[in-house]
């Protein structure tokens, strides 16, 4: 049995992610997709409020849980007993990045493989960062993200007034 682990930031999941992760779930056998607690990136949302978006969005597949992790990757998945590691790629300027993270975990632990699935090409454009200054300006989000996530989206805009 192969376990994949899809790590990210997911702030918020976008349907760009839940492209990646249900043809995770259709290539692997369980699929833990693990939220980033010590992202550099300041979030939006909490840990918990991105973990609790997540379960509702992959409610619908049965090989797909939902964890979190700080520190290493590759303990991470380790611990979990994932042996693959699954990340998504929009465009060449991903690549760069992904290339040294994925080298950098290979040489922490060989046992970890990374593996990359290009992005559908309808989610080619899509990004959480680019979802929040659309939400922010007030614009629809509709098709972009599910729809319970468009809703916490408009609410946190509204508590944060900006
Ligand atoms: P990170 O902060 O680790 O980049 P993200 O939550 O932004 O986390 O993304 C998690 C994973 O999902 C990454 O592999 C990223 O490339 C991928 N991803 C994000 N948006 C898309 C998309 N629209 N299409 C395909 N993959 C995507």
């Amino acid at each position: 049995m192969t376990r994949a682990l899809v790590p990210g930031s997911f702030d918020p999941v976008t349907n760009g992610h839940l492209d990646i992760i249900g043809r995770a779930a259709g290539m692997f056998e369980s699929v833990l997709v693990a939220v980033a607690r010590n992202s550099t990136k300041s979030p939006l949302f909490t840990l918990q409020e991105r973990m609790d978006m997540l379960s509702e969005a992959c409610a619908a597949f049965d090989n797909v849980e939902v964890g979190s992790f700080e520190g290493l990757l590759v303990e991470y998945a380790a611990r979990q007993g994932a042996s693959v590691v699954v990340r998504g790629l929009r465009a060449v300027s991903d690549f760069e990045y992904e290339l040294q993270m994925a080298l950098m975990n290979r040489r922490l632990n060989a046992a970890v493989e990374t593996a990359f699935l290009m992005t559908g090409t309808e989610y080619s454009y899509l990004s959480s960062s680019i979802v929040k200054e659309i939400a922010r300006l007030g614009g629809s989000v509709e098709g972009l993200v599910p729809d319970h996530v468009g809703e916490r989206l408009r609410q946190q805009v509204e508590r944060s007034g900006s």
